[in-house]
């Protein structure tokens, strides 16, 4: 039972600072907001977490462990008005989206929650102490001010990009600049960085969204802070250039996925795995530790088929055991096909495909994976941080090829497979080519023996230690969490 539906309006803030999370709903940013809720009732925090049924029923293994470990968070059911807004039925996620026209009635849906929740917080007494809500649900920002309730923004980006986006939006750098392959400079920004038009986020151009980004922006420079999902000994530079340069007071409270150290909401995050954890898990322990290379592309990414295949011969060339994550929307028929057609018999005794959505911090987090290609995102990206494993880059879209930039020069505990072009969301068929060649390349770069990949595999080490340094009691986000609530709680009480 969703406790929303049976108590919503009387309960009772027992003293506790109360945070009400509203994520987008996109695996990308919703999980992330999960584990903050987590996080938050950990440290002694009283938490609404906002859903629609659709999505509330995708996270029904993570609320049953929630409410099995008794944490003091209330997830709210809000109905979803997709067909009002044009989309099919049940449509409560990005990812079910089949069109990114759509998406533009999806953020509209999305900003009619408005009225029922405002309905909600109202109900509270006392009011909540503090709203953390998606950039995209500019919306919020009004809700928070009728409750008199600081609203901090969550994009889910980390400071290097954050502070990348930040530039481009003040200085309106996209506009200015006509053809999509001419470089761009970010100026303050405070190590050298030039990057295509094409791959600088935001650079995605949906019908209508025009005066969407134009809301969001301008609540985003009136929100009372802004709440990373990073930690300083990562980035500090960026972070602090970030709230020099935006004027904004970042929270820094990440890696928050390390918040999940059961093996059960390690197996649930999510989404209900398409794989049986327990089969997974011993197929791990039989490799040897360092050993496997995982490659997932996240929730949205589409690779075009011919890429796909790419790929999978590039793996196959690198005799490098792998566990390969293929999600639903990659299944193109050809892809089966080749697949069916003697690639997985060929591989089948070191290679794992898993179809649809793998269990990853779960996989990603074991001794056998030494190494991680990744698309970007920047969930995935600071998990392979938290693993301590080198990465392989493949970006696809929006702040990825930030976060590629982030760990190839900045970090040093990555290389890149070498993507030419751009495949927008929606766009997948455009994508400019990665060969085997590159991919065979890479692979044996991040996992064989040498100088450089090992002082890579001793960097990529040191940053997972800091990281699980920086959750820990004590700790730099540990800190900032503590110094949150307290913030937030005090302001409620005075
Ligand atoms: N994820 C997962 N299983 C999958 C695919 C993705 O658990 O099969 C998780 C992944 O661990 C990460 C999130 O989904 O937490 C994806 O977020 P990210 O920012 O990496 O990429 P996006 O999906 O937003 O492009």
């Amino acid at each position: 039972t969703f406790a929303s539906d049976a108590v919503a309006g009387n309960q009772k803030n027992s003293g506790r600072a109360h945070f009400v999370l509203v994520p987008l709903m996109a695996q990308g940013h919703t999980i992330p907001m999960t584990d903050m809720a987590r996080l938050l009732a950990e440290h002694g925090a009283q938490v609404s977490f906002i859903t629609t049924p659709v999505n509330a029923s995708r996270m029904a293994e993570f609320i049953n462990c929630i409410g099995a470990i008794g944490l003091p968070i209330q997830f709210v059911k809000l109905h979803f008005p997709a067909t009002e807004f044009g989309l099919p039925d049940g449509c409560e996620n990005v990812d079910m989206i089949k069109s990114k026209d759509l998406f533009k009635n999806f953020i509209e849906a999305c900003a009619a929650l408005r009225e029922p929740l405002t309905a909600h917080l109202r109900a509270q007494i006392p009011p909540p102490s503090c709203i953390i809500s998606d950039m995209t649900h500019w919306w919020t920002a009004d809700i928070a001010r009728e409750l008199g309730t600081p609203r901090l923004t969550f994009s889910g980006f980390c400071g290097f990009s954050s502070l990348v986006r930040y530039i481009i939006i003040r200085d309106n750098l996209l506009e200015k600049v006509e053809d999509e392959n001419e470089l761009i400079n970010f100026p303050g920004f405070p190590t050298p960085l030039e990057l295509p038009k094409a791959r600088c986020p935001g650079n995605l151009s949906v019908h209508g969204l025009d005066q969407i980004r134009k809301n969001i922006y301008e609540e985003e420079i009136r929100c009372s802070g802004v709440v990373m999902n990073t930690f300083h000994d990562l980035e500090d530079l960026y972070i602090d250039s970030f709230e020099q340069i935006s004027g904004k007071k970042v929270w820094t409270v990440g890696p928050m996925c390390l918040c999940n150290q059961d093996s059960k909401t390690v197996a649930a995050r999510g989404n209900n795995a398409s794989m049986d954890e327990a089969q997974c898990i011993q197929l791990l322990d039989s490799m040897k530790p360092g050993s496997v290379i995982f490659v997932s592309f996240g929730s949205l990414a589409c690779t075009a088929p011919h890429q796909v295949v790419e790929l999978g011969l590039g793996l196959e060339a690198s005799k490098k055991p792998f566990i390969w994550v293929i999600k639903a929307g990659d299944k193109f028929p050809e892809v089966e096909k080749w697949l069916a057609e003697g690639f997985e018999e060929r591989v089948k005794d070191r290679g794992i495909i898993i179809r649809g959505w793998a269990p990853q911090i779960m996989i990603l987090w074991h001794q056998a994976i030494g190494g991680f290609m990744t698309h970007c995102g920047w969930n995935s990206t600071i998990e392979g941080i938290c693993a301590g494993v080198p990465m392989i880059t493949w970006p696809h879209f929006a702040e990825q090829f930030l976060n590629e930039r982030l760990v190839v020069d900045v970090l040093r505990t990555g290389v890149e497979v070498g993507v030419k072009g751009v495949t927008q969301w929606g766009d997948e068929q455009k994508e400019a080519r990665v060969t085997r060649d590159d991919v065979e390349i890479a692979v044996s770069k991040l996992m064989d023996q040498g100088e450089a990949a090992d002082e890579m595999r001793m960097r990529a080490r040191d940053f997972g230690l800091k990281a699980t340094k920086a959750l820990k009691k004590g700790g730099s986000s540990s800190n900032n969490i503590d110094l949150l609530i307290q913030e937030m709680g005090r302001k409620t009480s005075g």
